[in-house]
């Protein structure tokens, strides 16, 4: 038998490794690093290197690495080994604290955007020690930041760093007014549930899309996709069992905390969903949840596809961020709680929220904003691309009975008043009750369901922590100046509900009706990564990152460019890729079938009349004559690609202009396959994929 406790963490340099294995003072110095931030001196940095290389030696370990998340998405490492020449010819192993905290990078083989330029191309990689150092492949990984050396931020962790401080920064104002003065830090908690495909390796070999691109460019539609439900949460197939099992076993020793799988709602589809934990580690937790889902993949034979829609027409996989805030006392600050006094301070927690999300909706639009996600959000697929948020119908309606001076209960006949009345009861978890809703409230955490299950969520986080923090800024202001109390609190309230409940929408978010109503409301509809990209760049969006010192300007140009450059050369891949196979593979097999069925027919005329060779020879070859001219209008676009000045401009050509190209010819391509006989079929067919796993 495994014991789980004991591997837990095994490969994981956490605190109580730290405890065993420091000198208490210098445990007490980083414990406080931890806690409140502090600022690590180089002496305590060097002995807690030295220590930490001799528990990543005994664990296996010969390098380190500095693990950042550049602008890329996924992880960046680049190990070095602990040798240092020695007498005699020999090495001893060394690793100061100086090569700790800080480390020298390159950043101009990482998109920068505009800051290439602007900026020094050499970036630097800074320790974060609050999140832990791990050992993976035999190299001890130590979470960092990556900027450029003007301080701009390279990274996806920088500023979710920098936002959750502004975050706790305003809570803890709001709490003081609450009476909490033992309350010094408040940290944004997440949980990422994960989604993704798995398919046999070999199978996915043959496939130069799903190679390339992630997504298969081609097929058709199996006879069986997921119509008759019968995968969600279904039992398990042994070969998943196994993989889920030793994922489970990796991810534990790296100190994950996984504790949920189960099959989603399309067949080889799954999710795993973690125990959440405090945002920023939870944010590395699921970058190294992404990679060893596809490590672990490949030593069972299979291939761990986490593109957000990797078949057409059947379910896309998104990341559900499930986001809450906990005080350093261990409260959580969205849990309603019983007292008219916890309720009040729940209630003003959930109007800053909707304020948050009404406020900037599309910021949180554009932080889950890329070529992949667009096939979910803004295709015919739940969730819209229109931001709202999902209460329930039980909270609306006290909500509305606030903003309209009445009693919640038509028994009762005096109106709540916040602070001095309790909060009617409500049923709290209505999780399954929408799953439309790009973000639904779950009893005592926001459940974000927009994210892209490639992407890192650590903008999406960045993105809900500033904004929540804004309104928090704005609330504290005029509650700290108020001469009663309970008086603005109340007043506030309702008038945050007044003027915000349009991002509430309790109905399906599915419904082409909801998006003519969200339009009536003034919501956004960004249903592109370049149309969400245009308004990066809103006053309102620079002057919230720039107040809590999460972006500069600067930066936000920058991520933007990164954004729209990687937007189109994704395009422009996928449009190659087509190409390629349309060319090579696709239109030569059609046009071998066609000969193979003329010969046939010449054959068999003497005896029959071959209507169905004629036909079906006729269908093909005007099939195929449609699809060669949509190959050549496809290059005609492809030759574009990239070719205007400025960022946006390649982006919006390959949005109104490439993409429509691809999926003409894609139309075409696959009437072919529906015509063709299998055995001359280039690909394995969607049937091939999404049951090649037994
Ligand atoms: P469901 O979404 O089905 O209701 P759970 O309640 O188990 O499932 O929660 C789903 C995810 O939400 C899990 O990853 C869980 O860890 C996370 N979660 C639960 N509580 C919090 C919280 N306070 N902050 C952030 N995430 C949370
Ligand atoms: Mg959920």
């Amino acid at each position: 038998m495994k014991n789980i406790p004991e591997i837990f963490g095994s490969l994981v340099f956490n605190e109580s490794v730290m405890e065993e294995r420091l000198p208490p003072e210098t445990y007490e110095i980083v414990k406080k690093t931890l806690t409140v931030g502090k600022r690590m001196s180089l002496e305590v940095a060097n002995i807690v290197a030295s220590v930490m290389k001799d528990w990543a030696i005994e664990n296996g370990a010969t390098h380190y690495t500095h693990w950042f998340q550049p602008m890329t998405g996924i992880t960046a490492e680049k190990h070095d080994s602990f040798i240092s020449p020695a007498e005699g010819g020999k090495v001893i192993m060394e690793f100061s604290g100086k090569t700790l905290v800080r480390g020298e990078s390159d950043a101009s083989s990482f998109p920068s955007g505009g800051l290439r330029a602007t900026f020094e191309a050499r970036g630097y990689t800074a320790w974060d020690p609050t999140s832990y150092a791990f050992i993976k492949d035999g190299t001890l990984c130590i979470p960092t930041a990556f900027c450029s050396y003007g301080g701009e931020a390279l990274d996806q962790k920088t500023p979710l760093l920098r936002s959750m401080e502004a975050l706790s920064k305003q809570a803890v104002r709001i709490l003081r007014l609450f009476g909490s003065d033992d309350v010094t830090n408040v940290k944004a908690t997440v949980g990422a549930e994960q989604e993704y495909f798995l398919v046999s390796k070999e199978i996915y070999e043959k496939r130069k899309d799903l190679i390339y691109t992630g997504r298969t460019l081609f097929g058709t539609k199996p006879p069986k996709g997921q119509e008759l439900d019968d995968h969600y949460s279904g039992s398990l197939k042994p070969a998943v069992s196994a993989y889920m099992a030793d994922l489970d076993d990796t991810l534990w020793r790296l100190g994950v905390l996984s504790k949920t799988k189960h099959n989603e709602a399309a067949p080889a589809q799954h999710e795993l969903a973690p125990i959440f934990t405090t945002a920023n580690l939870a944010v590395d937790q699921n970058q190294i949840t992404m990679e060893m889902m596809k490590k672990v993949a490949d030593s069972h034979g299979m291939v761990c596809l986490l593109h957000e829609k990797p078949f057409a027409g059947v379910n896309g996989s998104g990341k559900h961020n499930n986001w809450s805030l906990t005080t350093n006392t261990g409260a959580n600050l969205l849990e309603p709680g019983d007292t008219p006094h916890e309720n009040a301070q729940f209630l003003l927690m959930l109007v800053a929220f909707i304020k948050a999300v009404d406020d900037y909706q599309e910021m949180l639009r554009i932080s889950v904003a890329d070529a992949g996600n667009d096939h979910r959000l803004g295709a015919a697929e739940a969730p819209p691309a229109v931001m709202s948020i999902f209460l329930g119908d039980d909270l609306t309606e006290i909500l509305t009975a606030i903003e309209e001076d009445r009693p919640y209960d038509a028994r009762e006949t005096v109106q709540m008043k916040i602070g001095v009345h309790a909060l009617p009861k409500f049923p709290k978890d209505n999780t399954d009750r929408n799953r439309t809703s790009p973000l639904a409230f779950t009893g005592n955490k926001f459940e974000f369901r927009m994210a892209g299950s490639s992407q890192s969520i650590a903008t999406a986080n960045a993105v809900m922590n500033t904004a929540f923090a804004e309104e928090l800024r704005q609330f504290a202001d005029i509650l700290e100046s108020a001469p009663d109390f309970n008086e603005a609190l109340h007043n506030l309230i309702k008038d945050t509900i007044k003027n915000h409940k349009r991002i509430i929408f309790n109905g399906n978010g599915y419904d082409d009706k909801w998006i003519t109503e969200a339009e009536k409301r003034g919501l956004a509809n960004l249903k592109t990564t370049p149309d969400a990209l245009e308004r990066m760049l809103d006053r309102k969006n620079i002057e919230l990152f720039q107040r809590h010192g999460v972006f500069s300007e600067t930066e936000m140009k920058a991520r933007r460019e990164i954004e729209l450059e990687n937007y189109t050369k994704i395009i422009h891949i996928e449009a190659l890729t087509m190409i390629d196979m349309a060319r090579h593979d696709i239109l030569p097999a059609a046009s071998s079938y066609a000969a193979r069925l003329c010969r046939n027919a010449k054959e068999k005329s003497a005896f029959a009349s071959c209507m169905a060779e004629k036909q079906l020879i006729t269908r093909i070859s005007a099939l195929t004559d449609s699809f060669y001219e949509k190959i050549l209008r496809l290059e005609g676009a492809a030759k574009f690609i990239e070719s205007f000045d400025d960022p946006y401009s390649n982006a919006a050509f390959c949005r109104d202009k490439v993409i429509g190209a691809m999926e003409e010819l894609r139309a075409d391509g696959d009437a072919l396959e529906e015509l063709c006989s299998a055995d001359c079929w280039p690909y394995p067919s969607y049937g091939d994929m999404l049951f090649s796993i037994k």
